[in-house]
Formats: structure tokens, C-alpha cells, sequence
């Protein structure tokens, strides 16, 4: 997927249509119509993009949990990935101790090395 935004700074064309502009040298847009089209794609790729993070981030964490649930600690990236896991996609992250990343997904922790994650585990949420 490409979440690219154009930013075409043309002087003197519109962001939208790409239409010479008149007027002052900052307008971007040749119309109100062509502002609103240009706001509204990029408000929509803006939502779908976060849309697509949170689906990624809901995945793994019912990956994880499936695992805490089983009382398994540690697993391999490799089988993660091949459930849906996306090892790119966490809330939290720290280099941790003994040189491995501390990683959390919302209230789930674990280690990360190159190829296994391990000392899963839930944080204690107090309110
Ligand atoms: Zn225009």
C-alpha cells in the first residue's frame, strides 16, 4: 500500500487539479471545491492508514494473548509471522536488559531477539 501524500509544490498550480493559480502567491488551490477534495483524500488516506496500524497491532495482540493463554513464553519470529504476527508493530519499545529489545503490545511485554521473541508476559495495570 502506498500512504504517500503528494506534496507538489508547484508554485503557481493547484495541489488539486494542477491548474495555474492566480491571485496570491501563497493560495494553494484554485477553487474552495479543489481545497475540500484535496483535504477530504488526504483525511481519508490519513484514517485508513491508522486504520491499518491498529488492525496490525489488534493481530498481533491476539496472537499474543492466544500464547499467554497457552502459557507459552517464548516463540520464534518465524512461527509468529506466519500466524500474522508483524514484528514491526508495537506500542512500546526500550532497549531492555541483557541487549535485547524490551517491545509491548498495549498491556503485553516481551524480549525480542533477531529471531525469537521470549519472557512473555502481561503487565499489572493498576487504575
Ligand atoms: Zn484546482
Amino acid at each position: 500500500m502506498n500512504y504517500k501524500i503528494k506534496h507538489d509544490e508547484s508554485e503557481g498550480c493547484c495541489l488539486e487539479c494542477g491548474g495555474v493559480l492566480n491571485g496570491r502567491k501563497d493560495r494553494k488551490f484554485c477553487s474552495l471545491v479543489c481545497k475540500n477534495a484535496y483535504n477530504n483524500r488526504r483525511i481519508s488516506i490519513i484514517r485508513k492508514y491508522k486504520s491499518d496500524i491498529m488492525s496490525r497491532l489488534s493481530r498481533n495482540y491476539e496472537i499474543l494473548e492466544s500464547l499467554l493463554n497457552d502459557k507459552v513464553k517464548n516463540a520464534s519470529l518465524e512461527e509468529l509471522k506466519a500466524l500474522g504476527f508483524d514484528d514491526s508493530c508495537m506500542t512500546g519499545h526500550s532497549p531492555g536488559r541483557r541487549k535485547h529489545e524490551e517491545c509491548c503490545c498495549f498491556d503485553i511485554v516481551y524480549y525480542r531477539s533477531e529471531n525469537k521473541i521470549f519472557g512473555l508476559r502481561r503487565l499489572t495495570i493498576e487504575k
